[in-house]
């Protein structure tokens, strides 16, 4: 039997990869499940899957999960601290699935015992890249990518030599919002853009898409997974979402990666890895479909990406200033604080005031390893300098 924990279980991608593994009860040991403030998700799931601990990240949700969980013989736990003992617990395999930041020192814990991390959570490689590969190294755990469009490139990419890879195009369904005009898109509320046209995924997810800072982030996940240059990772907007990715050889090859819009797909093959097995996803009818389309990203309605490149190519701790900066600017936009395209105006100013004021923590060789507790540090700093950004934003 195979030991998984899965962290972020109440989640979306969470709930897909119960899904899985609830499919198969045989196959699986259930060590930890955990979740946040969904507690009675979290009590169901760890005792129809009869896991050895259920953790919230919440302390003040201990005495509901408690009881949620009597008589069943299984622990509860809470709070930061639960969550890193539950990553210390030895698993074969450990989904990352936890949302934003706060995914990251959970999945660096769980490296430790040296197996495989599904890793969901792109906040991790955009925070902390170079630090979660060379602890993976060090412990000789793996890493394997679950967003889709990584997954996409990871599997264009067996038996190939990355050596001859001259590009990779990760594609972008545009979001809620994509048929939206410009001059509009500053009156987007919550509602407006957490409506995914393709994809069923969590609400901050999902606006992200809108905002496309997703994909921005994709694009720093990738340069940090795969190790490509920043100009050799390019975006397509594919209203369909059903190619994932494409990947473009030396000898002019493009292997496209095609398949549904169900994140079963990626989870099941880091799941099944390295070998592939049935998945209960639609199989496409691409005749049915006809036709597929593309276009060039506008990066004037989506300023993130061009925020992307700059902090791909700045390094250093620009991903952990970039990733706390949009985490608080998503939380303002909810609150009804900021507008949408407030969003990545505040993004910019946090790290332009960071690049102005610290240049040497934000100018990084690429690959440096700064550790845990610089960027934990680094990525409170961002978000409390956010906060005293945002009512300028609105004020002018
Ligand atoms: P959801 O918001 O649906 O779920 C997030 C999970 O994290 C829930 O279990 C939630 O608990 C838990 N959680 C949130 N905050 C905390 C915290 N502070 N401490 C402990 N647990 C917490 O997110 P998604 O499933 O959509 O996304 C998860 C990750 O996967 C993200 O990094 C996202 O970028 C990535 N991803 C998601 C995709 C998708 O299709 N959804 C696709 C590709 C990547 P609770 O709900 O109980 O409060």
């Amino acid at each position: 039997m195979r030991r998984v924990s899965v962290f972020g279980a109440t989640g979306s991608i969470g709930q897909s990869t119960l899904d899985l593994i609830g499919r198969a009860p045989e196959a699986y040991h259930v060590v930890a499940l955990t979740g946040g403030r969904n507690v009675k998700k979290l009590a169901e799931d760890a005792r129809r899957l009869n896991a050895e601990i259920a953790v919230t990240g919440y302390e003040a949700c201990l005495p509901a999960l408690k009881e949620a969980l009597a008589g069943s013989g299984i622990e509860a736990a809470a709070g930061e601290q639960a969550l890193l003992e539950a990553a210390d617990r030895p698993t074969d395999w450990t989904m990352s699935a936890i949302f934003g930041a706060a995914g990251l020192a959970p999945g660096l814990r769980s490296l430790r015992h040296g197996g495989t991390l599904a890793l969901a959570n792109k906040e991790s490689l955009v925070t902390a890249g170079p630090l979660l590969l060379s602890e993976a190294a060090k412990h000789g755990a793996k890493v394997l990518p679950v967003d889709s469009e990584h997954s996409a490139v990871f599997q264009a990419l067996v038996g190939e030599d990355i050596a001859h890879v001259e590009r990779v195009i990760i594609t972008a369904s545009g979001g809620a919002l994509r048929s939206w005009p410009k001059e509009k898109l500053a009156t987007a509320t919550v509602a407006d853009a957490s409506a995914h046209p393709n994809w069923d995924m969590g609400q901050r997810i999902t606006i992200d898409s809108a905002s496309m800072f997703n994909k921005a982030m994709e694009l720093i996940e990738a340069k940090e997974f795969f190790g490509f240059r920043p100009d050799q990772i390019e975006v397509l907007v594919h209203p369909q979402s059903l190619v994932h990715a494409l990947v473009g050889f030396n000898d002019g090859a493009l292997m496209a990666h095609v398949g549904p819009s169900d994140m079963r797909h990626a989870i099941g093959y880091a799941l099944n890895w390295p070998e592939r097995a049935h998945l209960p996803v639609e199989r496409l009818d691409l005749a049915k479909i006809g036709q597929l389309d593309f276009a060039a990203p506008d990066f004037e309605r989506w300023p993130a990406l061009t925020l992307a490149h700059h902090v791909m190519e700045r390094g250093g701790l620009s991903g952990t200033i970039f990733n706390a900066a949009k985490e608080t600017a998503l939380d303002l936009f909810i609150a009804g604080e900021i507008g949408f395209q407030d969003m990545a105006r505040l993004v910019e100013r946090v790290l332009q005031n960071f690049w102005a004021e610290e240049p040497s923590a934000t100018n990084g060789h690429n690959n440096a390893v700064i550790p845990l507790e610089n960027t934990l540090e680094y990525d409170q700093i961002a978000r409390i300098r956010a906060r005293e950004i945002a009512p300028e934003l609105t004020a002018g």
